[in-house]
């Protein structure tokens, strides 16, 4: 469970969050808002009034992570609300536990706290129930996650996403920022700009133009990096999708305004299978792109996913991707084997790769971008790197990351001989 922080005694919620950043979001805003009304949150299931579920329903392995989650929290407390992708089919998660006191799906975050209520009523005490300036948070101090819309307007075959979460719905870039400033003021040094499509920011606001400081701005992607990039923290963007305006975020990172870390999950390279999945901004000039923005900022690093096996997926495809990577050198990479989601419209596609061979093109194409990542690993021994320290240990030792790794996806930097220094240094 996590454990956020301790206030003085009221009713007391557990919480339970599984899920992406997105997710962990959502978590931090139940979680405020609870917190706000002068609820404590508990660390422990026993001594919990009601304890919350935020699930993950996106694949099958999460799906079963989440009902072990709800059966855990039934068996140790009993009175529980689950809120979250899974809570999109009440029926689902009724078979599993029956009993829950509720079940609320994403961005529901009304109804949880309206069920919290319910189950454990608290008096408002203004006085001493006083929440943070930066709000409720699951991360360190140090880094925070800023959700800058909701859903998505893309129908990838493979994904259920759109049906969960519904379409694009941006924040005001007032909002965004208002709320990036506030988490700097209260310590952040590092800002990680999530969405399901950080480059279709402000479409569904037709990018309207609002007033920040002295100046007006856009809701849209390279105003927000620009923006950003004046609060003088590591600004980090995720779920890039390669549209022709990242190339104007490009410049921002040889500046030094935002980090030169780009997160784009290209899914394919062969245009045959990227066509199959319906992918967004399926660009075939990706390759040149790529080049450009190294020859304007030479230190860019680009993450990546890739799914191998998509139904369809030829050997000749698949050599296609292979091929691709070489080409285009990306530095971290995770790849996924084609799963069948529940719900998903690939799942009616023909010809499905048997799991043997998903699991020698898995094997094949880790080997390729695993040696990739090495090599340019290699090329930075010797060098002088910015750490951002996450954690220090009793023997003068400590762990960070540069400004080529984000939390918990990519790698770690370990130092020794670091007394004196802290988290968030
Ligand atoms: S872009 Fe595609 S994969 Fe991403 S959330 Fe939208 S539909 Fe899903």
């Amino acid at each position: 469970m996590n454990t956020p922080e301790k206030i003085p005694s009221g009713s007391r919620v557990g919480f339970v969050s599984l899920g992406c950043p997105k997710a962990l979001v959502d978590s931090e805003r139940i979680l405020t808002k609870l917190r706000s009304e002068g609820y404590e949150i508990a660390a422990e299931y026993a001594g919990s009034d009601v304890v919350i579920v935020n699930t993950c329903g996106f694949i099958d392995s999460a799906k079963e992570e989440s009902f072990s989650a709800i059966k855990e929290a039934m068996n140790e407390n009993g009175k529980v609300i689950v809120t979250g992708c899974l809570g999109v089919d009440e029926g689902v998660v009724r078979e599993v536990a029956p009993d829950v006191l509720a079940v609320t799906g994403p961005q529901q975050y009304e109804q949880v706290v309206s069920e919290v209520h319910k189950a454990a009523p608290q008096p408002h005490e203004p006085y001493v129930h006083l929440v943070p300036p930066a709000g409720l948070k699951l991360t360190p101090r140090h880094y925070s996650y800023v959700k800058i819309s909701e859903g998505c307007n893309h129908r990838c075959k493979f994904c259920i996403i759109p049906s969960l979460r519904g379409d694009l719905a941006s924040r005001p870039i007032r909002a965004v920022l208002r709320e990036a400033e506030k988490l700097v003021e209260a310590g952040t040094s590092e800002l990680m700009i999530i969405s399901q499509d950080t480059s279709a920011y402000g479409l569904d606001l037709k990018h309207q133009t609002e007033k920040w400081k002295d100046h007006d701005i856009r809701a849209h992607m390279t105003d927000l990096a620009e923006a950003l990039g004046d609060l003088d923290v590591w600004v980090r963007l995720h779920y890039v999708y390669p549209y022709p305006h990242v190339d104007d975020v490009i410049p921002l990172m040889a500046e030094g305004k935002i980090l030169p870390y780009l997160d784009i999950p290209f899914q394919h390279a062969s245009p045959k299978v990227l066509r199959a999945m319906r992918r967004p901004a399926n660009d075939a000039k990706v390759l040149e792109r790529i080049k450009k923005w190294r020859t304007i900022c030479p230190e860019i690093v680009i993450r990546s996913t890739f799914i191998v096996g998509f139904p369809g997926e030829t050997e000749e495809d698949f050599q296609y991707l292979m091929d691709w990577m070489e080409e285009a050198q990306l530095d971290r990479v995770g790849c996924f084997k084609y799963e069948a989601v529940e719900g998903a419209v690939a799942n009616e596609l023909p010809d499905p790769v048997p799991e043997d061979v998903k699991q020698d093109r898995w094997n094949r194409f880790m080997a390729v971008s695993q040696k990739i990542s090495a090599d340019k690993l290699k090329k930075r021994v010797g060098m002088e790197m910015a750490v951002l320290i996450d954690s220090v240990d009793d023997s003068g030792g400590a762990t960070g990351r540069t400004y080529a790794d984000a939390p918990e996806i990519d790698g770690q930097v370990h130092l020794n001989g670091a007394e004196g220094l802290s988290e968030g240094t």
